[in-house]
């Protein structure tokens, strides 16, 4: 099968580059692994999108999946497995459906979380270990929780859990925050949350499912030998890593630290491969942005694909 434009990922980037490269005339195949919307599903809420004073995630990413659908936007829930460059094209291979070729395409894979890599961790994963509040913080109502790391997901996480657990205890490895101040100070305002800050997870421990974590002390920190937190859960929000393995296929491209670059047309190094969002190379990573980047993708690929 061969086809014009190919999106892979339906987050933000991908499903607004999708509407851009419909009004302008195309029809994409959008490829989805999972559910569109990306790591807006994870989020509970949503209070920096312009022109929304707040939203749920899921609410936001269902209304941007209709838009592109209405729009006439090939949503296909399949997992592209491999990209290689064929005469000017782009391959994609798929486990058990046929390849498909694309004059051009978009990268708006995204990332996913990020693990901490401590004993304990895969052990009791989905057992009280948990990378999604929004998905599973229902199941502690009424506990004590534990949310481990320091940026916007890690805070926002928190305020969510603190209206559905008894406590949530936000463990940091500094003493800074990395979110935005106006998350910090709710959560600080909060009166069910408590800050463990210089402190690193040294281990899930429990017995059949999470039951506590034993933190060991970090550079700043007062105290002086592990020590241990009783938690029912812990929801692990240290950062996301890009999704990129499948373009190992394209020797051309040159990723940095698995990001792709791309120029302020958000056009990589090779003729014809565009990236958008989080993938991209860049300092702000918000939907505001893969927003952006998905409107210039998909007007740029656009015009790629006319000139
Ligand atoms: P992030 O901003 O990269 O923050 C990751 C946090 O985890 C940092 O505090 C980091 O500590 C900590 N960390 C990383 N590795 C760790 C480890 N091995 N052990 C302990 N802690 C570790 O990731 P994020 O919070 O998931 O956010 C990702 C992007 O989405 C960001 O651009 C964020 O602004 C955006 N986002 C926006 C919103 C919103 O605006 N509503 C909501 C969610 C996410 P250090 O600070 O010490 O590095």
């Amino acid at each position: 099968m061969s086809i014009e434009l190919g999106i892979i990922g339906g987050g933000p980037a991908g499903l607004t580059a999708s509407v851009y490269a419909c009004r302008a005339g195309y029809r994409p195949v959008l490829w989805e692994g999972s559910s569109c919307g990306g790591q807006m599903l994870l989020t509970p809420e949503i209070e920096n999108y312009p022109g929304v004073s707040s939203v749920t995630g899921m609410d936001l990413a269902d209304a941007m999946t209709a838009q592109a659908e209405a729009l006439g936007v090939d949503i296909r829930y399949d997992a592209v497995r491999s990209v290689r460059l064929a005469d000017g094209s782009f391959r994609l291979s798929f486990d058990g459906t046929e390849d498909v070729l694309c004059r051009a395409l978009v990268i708006a894979s995204g990332a996913s979380h990020r693990s901490l890599g401590v004993p304990g961790e895969e052990e009791f994963r989905g057992r009280g270990v948990s990378y999604c509040a929004v998905c599973d913080g229902r199941f502690f109502s009424g506990k004590d929780v534990a949310v481990v790391g320091g940026g916007n997901t890690a805070l926002g996480d928190a305020m969510y859990l603190s209206r559905i657990c008894r406590s949530v205890t936000v463990v940091h490895r500094r003493d800074a925050f990395r979110a935005d101040k106006i998350l910090v100070e709710r959560a600080a305002a909060a009166e069910n949350i408590r800050f463990v800050l210089s402190a690193n997870v040294e281990a899930v421990l429990g017995t059949g499912r999470v039951e506590a974590l034993r933190l060991r002390p970090a550079a700043g920190s007062s105290a002086e030998k592990p020590w241990e937190i009783s938690a029912s859960a812990v929801f692990i929000a240290v950062g996301n890593a890009p999704q990129s393995g499948f373009l190992s296929g394209i020797p051309e491209l040159v990723l940095a630290d698995g990001y792709v670059p791309t120029d302020e047309r958000c056009r990589t190094s090779v003729p014809g491969l565009f990236a958008a969002g989080d993938i991209r190379v860049k300092s702000l990573r918000q939907i505001a942005t893969a927003v952006s980047d998905g409107a210039v993708a998909g007007t740029e690929a656009a015009a790629y694909l006319g000139g």
